[in-house]
């Protein structure tokens, strides 16, 4: 990944810890999208989680409450989590970046993909979030995920399903962002792509099991 002029590295603190990072990353003015959003969203779940799921950005909802997965595409993800049998609180979540990204449409702010510029800016705090929680597993939930997390452009469809490793993790897997299953129009298409999603998690839940065995 190139070199940045600005990034986050500029502003971690000295000592990591999720408290200290969440404090310092509030402040964080590593690339320009602090400016249209509402706040910084941080990760969130326990230190030592077994699986950190990243996702892409905070949305409109999450940019408000200033918490991560709290919308829709969370609310997927929790029903999700619950039909694999994975307990929530063995999971962190966050995303690879931490500013909410929009456009006008009307009077909505439009969700839009943040840059590649924007996705290194941001990801020593995603950095400092894997090295302080350690999980056994890491979950990019869709391509800008993945692209921060291995550190380059990537193709989901050819990363997906399938344990990897990358310099951050032992295990990594590539899944689709939950706001994609939403995305379909068609409502069978949603279903199935829903239930792909499911078979994903429970077969990252099957290989945490068995490396626990
Ligand atoms: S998106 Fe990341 S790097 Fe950019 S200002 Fe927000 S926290 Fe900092």
């Amino acid at each position: 990944m190139r070199r940045l002029d600005r990034s986050a590295r500029s502003f971690l603190p000295t000592h990591l810890s999720l408290p200290q990072l969440r404090q310092s990353a509030a402040g964080c003015t590593g690339c320009d999208l602090y400016k249209h959003a509402t706040r910084t969203v941080f990760g969130e779940g326990v230190a030592r989680s077994s699986i950190m799921f990243v996702g892409e950005q905070p949305g409109d909802q999450e940019d408000l409450a200033g918490h991560p997965f709290v919308g829709p595409a969370g609310k997927i993800l929790d029903k999700a989590l619950v039909e694999a049998d994975i307990a929530r609180r063995d999971v962190y979540v966050t995303n690879a970046v931490k500013h909410f990204k929009w456009e006008p449409q009307g009077k909505r702010r439009k969700h839009k993909k943040p840059s590649s510029t924007e996705i290194a800016a941001c990801r020593p705090w995603l950095e400092a979030e894997i090295q302080v929680v350690k999980p056994r597993v890491i979950v990019c939930l869709g391509v800008t995920a993945a692209q921060s997390v291995f550190g380059k452009a990537v193709r989901l469809n050819e990363l997906r399903g399938r344990p990897l490793s990358t310099p951050l993790a032992a295990i990594v897997f590539v899944t689709v962002h939950p706001s994609a299953v939403l995305r379909h129009p068609d409502p069978l298409e949603r279903t199935r792509e829903y239930q792909r999603f499911v078979e994903d998690l429970r077969s990252i839940r099957e290989q945490l099991r068995s490396k626990a065995a």
